[in-house]
């Protein structure tokens, strides 16, 4: 049996309240529990878990890629790149840098997808509430980059697709 506020299990207690969230149970009334122990991830998974979050994350930092190009083309034109007439391909020395982060862009959106994916497993086992509503934040922050980048389609991305 588990905790109905918290889902903590609630198996071979002396006393009659959830140690996690303090709500009171009746191990007799089957209204006042779960029926199903859930299995929470233990913290070494979470640990792997988070991890790979990270990494997938940093992936999906490319939905920003073009402003990087963007900046550095800044740099090296010593002026504002101005589309149609500052090809990012044709930047001297930089033109490599447009392929980079195209190619980075590409693989930043199904990558965020995959990013969000993670810690909504992590948030559907988690111990408690708390902790899964601090995963799902999480899982949201890789959407609302891609979001974002569809959002403002403005002049760096029209220079970009240039
Ligand atoms: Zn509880």
């Amino acid at each position: 049996m588990i905790c109905l506020s918290c889902g903590y299990t609630l198996d071979g207690l002396q006393v009659h309240r959830c140690p996690e969230c303090g709500r009171a149970f009746d191990p007799f009334n089957s209204r006042t529990f779960g029926p199903i122990a859930r299995r929470t991830l233990s913290e070494t998974e979470v640990r792997w878990l988070g991890r790979l979050y990270w990494m997938l994350a940093a992936i999906a930092l490319g939905v920003f890629a073009p402003y990087l190009n963007y900046a550095l083309a800044w740099v090296v034109l010593g002026h504002q790149p101005i589309p149609s007439a500052d090809d990012p391909k044709f930047i001297r020395g930089i033109g490599w840098v447009r392929d980079l982060c195209m190619g980075w862009m590409i693989l930043a959106v199904p990558v965020a997808v995959l990013a969000s994916a993670v810690p909504l497993v992590i948030a559907m086992n988690a111990k408690n509430k708390r902790s899964a509503l601090w995963w799902v934040v999480q899982a949201a922050l890789p959407l609302v980059g891609v979001a974002t980048l569809i959002a403002f389609r403005g002049r760096v991305m029209v220079w970009f697709a240039d």
